[in-house]
């Protein structure tokens, strides 16, 4: 018996590739595809915002019954005030996969150049329906309307439709409409809990949301304070791996490989230059682009290894600062107490990063087992797969490495904790961005870092534990003011009982009148 082989062997264009393997982007059930369609155009619109030292304005509607027979879809519209896009670029932004303004090294919320055209692709297939994008540059004098879709074998985008108006206001931006199916009532916690954290780590946003029951939640900017914009950076030579030096030099303008290193790598000079040509013992006149893939190897492995480079800078980094944290925390979780840290930038593998952290303790939080931790990448706010991120290890109470009782706080307690990761290159588990993997560098930066907030939150306890223990004595000493009172009254012969005893209450009164403590306004009343 012979055995024929007929395999039939082609190749998947991008867009063919990620529909069938929706769950690598967040899209693996009607549940998460709403949740993630939300996510990557409201990470959009703030990219296409903050990160241009824009105060965002972000409009969130999704509405359901929008296609007879079909309740099981959705449309979802952002809309934001960002820089707008060029109309020559729509097409391929919104419906070619792969295609970004963000493949630079610059710490943005996107990267991949998939997350609107995923979402794009997945309305497409599951209604049939295009998407709509309306967009106006600032300096534009039109606004353009475009309906694409995506031609998924080639992964090309199809213009349906494409118009104009002339722009009577100065108002630029971009407003994406889609279609999709979903299920809107098992989303609904999600899509909630996403906008609240997104409110909370950009508090200079006004963020509105109607959900299809006609629901309105407003979250108002709180403050004007914006993190500075990210900076693109030059690759340190310690990050770049085989095929990221192989693109820069197809890339490079530079003719000889001497300028080839000081020009495209920070923190390269003429005299390192020359350490790492005698390194590689390759020709420091030779045409980058003449490279064999030997050498290519060589020189990346060189780079790796030497140890002589200046750390990677870290002031391109856009991280919040303490004061943007503490708003944010203050104004969507109303609590008695915030403290918040910025550590100074580190670096892991060739890449800078920043670790910040905030801690609320009080007020409307509610009482829990655990604290209750809000994670963020890049200003994004993570909700999938928390026990298996770095910083659950952390603070995770029962065998986390910080013990909380050294803080002072007793459980259950009403305790948030934010902590914020942002790098050219956040370390993420999975493909679908949602939880950060275990790097040493970055796990000591984020426990040192809650650590340092923790220890404010430890002062406060005291202080109010303190405080608290002083209102009870005094509880105690005021029932004896009407007798002593009384009795001075008798002695003195000169004040009366009433100036006595109000005076010492209104002592008493002034020092507690913050401290809410059990019995101390019933005691108060009733001597009152
Ligand atoms: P990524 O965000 O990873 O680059 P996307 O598919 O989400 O990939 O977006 C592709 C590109 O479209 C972005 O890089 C950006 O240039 C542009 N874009 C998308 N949404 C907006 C928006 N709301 N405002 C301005 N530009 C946008
Ligand atoms: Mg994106």
């Amino acid at each position: 018996m012979s055995i024929t082989s007929n395999e039939k062997f082609r190749s998947l264009s991008a867009a063919e590739f990620f529909y069938r393997n929706k769950e690598i982007a967040g899209f693996s059930n009607p549940v998460r595809a709403v949740y993630q369609t939300v996510r990557e155009l409201v990470e959009n619109a703030l990219d296409a915002t903050d990160s241009h030292g824009i105060l965002p304005v972000i409009k969130v509607v999704i509405e359901s019954d929008v296609i007879p027979e079909r309740p099981d879809v959705y449309l979802i519209s952002v809309e934001d005030n960002g820089i707008g896009i060029p109309p020559d670029n729509i097409p391929q932004a919104f419906a070619q996969l792969l295609y970004s303004s963000k493949y630079t090294i610059r710490q943005t919320r996107g990267m991949f150049g998939l997350g609107a055209k995923v979402a794009v692709l997945y309305g497409q297939l599951t209604t049939g329906k295009p998407v709509e994008v309306v967009s106006s540059t600032i300096n534009s004098s039109r606004i353009y309307l475009f309906r694409l879709s995506i031609d998924v074998k080639e992964n090309k985008p199809v213009v349906l439709h494409r118009t104009s108006f002339k722009k009577e206001s100065g108002w630029h931006g971009t407003m994406v409409k889609l279609f999709i199916e979903g299920d809107w009532n098992r989303a609904k916690p999600k899509v909630y809990e996403y906008l609240k954290r997104t409110a909370i780590i950009a508090p200079y946003a006004s963020i509105i949301f109607k959900d299809p029951s006609n629901n309105v939640v407003y979250f108002e900017r709180s403050t004007t304070l914006m993190p500075r914009p990210p900076r693109e950076v030059k690759p340190h030579p310690q990050g770049v791996d085989i095929e990221s030096l192989k693109m820069l030099v197809q890339l490079t303008s530079t003719k000889s490989l001497k300028d080839f290193l000081i020009e495209e790598f920070q923190g390269i000079g003429e005299s390192t230059s020359t350490t790492i040509i005698n390194m590689v013992k390759i020709d420091s006149n030779r045409d980058p682009k003449s490279l064999s893939n030997e050498e290519i190897e060589l020189l990346a492995k060189t780079l790796k290894e030497y140890n002589g480079f200046k750390p990677p800078r870290g002031d391109h980094l856009s991280y919040l600062g303490e004061e943007i944290i503490k708003a944010g925390l203050k104004s969507v979780l109303k609590p008695e107490f915030v403290a918040a840290k910025t550590r100074r930038p580190s670096v892991y593998e060739g890449h800078s990063f920043i670790v910040e952290a905030g801690v609320a303790y009080g007020g409307a939080i509610p009482l829990s087992e655990e604290p209750i931790l809000l994670r963020f990448a890049n200003k994004i706010p993570l909700l999938y797969d928390e026990s298996s991120d770095v910083t659950w290890k952390i603070v995770e109470p029962k065998s986390g490495s910080i013990k909380w009782d050294a803080y002072e706080v007793k459980w259950p307690a009403p305790l948030v904790i934010l902590v914020h990761i942002c790098s050219t290159k956040v370390p993420y588990k999975g493909v679908g961005k949602e939880s950060i993997a275990d790097v040493p560098e970055i796990e000591k930066e984020i426990e040192n870092c809650v650590r340092d907030a923790a220890r404010e939150l430890k002062a406060y306890i005291i202080k109010k534990r303190k405080e608290v223990e002083e209102a009870e004595k005094a509880i105690e000493i005021i029932k004896y003011i009407p007798d002593i009172a009384n009795s001075l009254a008798v002695i003195t012969e000169e004040a009366s009982y009433d100036l006595l005893s109000d005076s010492l209450m209104n002592l008493v009164l002034k020092k507690f009148k913050n401290i809410k403590i059990k019995g101390v306004k019933d005691v108060v009343l009733n001597i009152e």
